[in-house]
């Protein structure tokens, strides 16, 4: 006898748990399924959330539309749970001279009041300064592992997370629902981050995996702020650090000893000499072709759900777009966000 359910989703990284954390509010009947095996992207991750992005400091629209949303739910969790998920921090930004050029620029526009420092100053790392930069504002901090770690407690107080790698040959489409394992389901939805290149339900559409290496480490000299240049330094907890990441395109999940001496060289670069590596790990971004996430049913299997390529700002857009498609479940909020859109029909 199967478990009847009105949506099981696949995954449990942030996608997987914001998406059953909003269904759940609508009163929606939901089931998660997680391997304990496959990558889990979201629990290395940095959690770096800022709204000025990338060496030209562009203000993409995909993160001015979900940033607040995205706060605000962390926030909450901070509350509900009595955790330090999210965290305010200062970013201190390195910038060389074209960057110069462009922060000149661009600190005089509107859209950009109270995000960035109107001085450039230097910016002191172990009581020595070689570099120069700018304050951004309306920067934080979340502790990914912490997030998927409560939320992981929460559906499993709730007796709705089931530990197993689900396979291809799993799934049996009947025509008034879909069967996966134990469960008979009116929606499946997947949210398997990188994984879904490993689907051939999913072969047709453009996915792109990118590796990112990062490593905690721990400093001698306490830093609050948030530190970036090509790459970033975050505080996680009173003496542990997240510094990362690396970007390449490589199939292989592991860490590698190259994206290792690159980060190395590059906490050098910053001006760290004495800091402890901890540990070293790897994931894969799962982006489409235009950059944008995909959400949404199969246009010839609407029972299959798709809910991912959140490529580097999953912790941004997430929570929002989850909760705006918990709201008109199963119905999409923006079409644009579909992933029929690759489909010439
Ligand atoms: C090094 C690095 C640093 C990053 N830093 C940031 C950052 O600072 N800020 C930010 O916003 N984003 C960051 N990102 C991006 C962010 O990690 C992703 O956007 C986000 O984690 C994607 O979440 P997801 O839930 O789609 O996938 P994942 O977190 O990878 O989750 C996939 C889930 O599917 C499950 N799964 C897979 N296959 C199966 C199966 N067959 N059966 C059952 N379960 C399965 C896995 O176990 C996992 O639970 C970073 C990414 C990397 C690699």
């Amino acid at each position: 006898m199967k478990q009847k359910c009105d949506v099981l989703i696949i995954g449990q990284g942030i996608a997987g748990s914001c998406l059953a954390y909003f269904l759940l509010q609508q009163g929606i009947d939901v089931q998660i399924i997680v391997s304990p095996t496959k990558p889990n992207a979201s629990k290395i991750a940095g959690g770096l959330m800022q709204r000025v992005s990338g060496q030209y400091l562009a203000l993409p629209k995909l993160v001015q539309d979900h940033f607040d949303e995205a706060v605000s739910f962390y926030e909450s969790l901070n509350l509900d749970f009595n955790c330090s998920i999210i965290k305010p921090h200062i970013t201190h930004r390195i910038l060389d001279d074209s960057q110069v050029k462009i922060w000149e620029k661009k600190r005089q526009l509107e859209n950009y009041a109270g995000l960035l420092g109107q001085h450039l100053q230097p910016i002191t790392i172990e009581n020595t300064t070689t570099h120069h930069g700018i304050d951004m504002y309306d920067t934080y901090s979340v502790n990914t592992f912490l997030l998927l770690t409560i939320l992981e407690d929460y559906f499993c107080q709730k007796t709705i997370l089931h530990y197993d790698c689900v396979a291809e040959t799993d799934l049996k489409l009947a025509n008034d629902c879909v069967q996966i394992k134990d469960f008979e389901a009116n929606y499946v939805i997947f949210c398997l981050g990188s994984s879904l290149t490993e689907w051939s339900l999913f072969n047709e559409f453009p996915i792109i995996n990118s590796k990112g290496n990062i490593i905690s480490i721990e400093l001698d000299h306490p830093e609050n702020r948030i530190l970036q240049y090509d790459k970033w330094l975050i505080p996680i907890t009173n003496n542990c650090y997240k510094f990362g990441s690396t970007y390449t395109i490589d199939p292989c999940i592991s860490p590698t000893q190259s994206g290792y001496q690159d980060l190395i060289s590059s906490l050098h670069f910053f001006g760290y000499q004495s800091f402890r590596p901890i540990s070293i790990d790897s994931g894969h971004r799962c982006t489409f072709s235009d950059y944008k996430p995909s959400m949404g049913f199969l246009y010839n299997n609407p029972r299959i759900g798709i809910f991912s390529g959140f490529s580097s700002k999953g912790f941004i857009t997430a929570p929002s777009l989850a909760k705006q498609w918990s709201l008109s479940f199963p119905n999409l909020p923006d079409p644009k966000m579909s992933i029929n859109r690759f489909i010439n029909h």
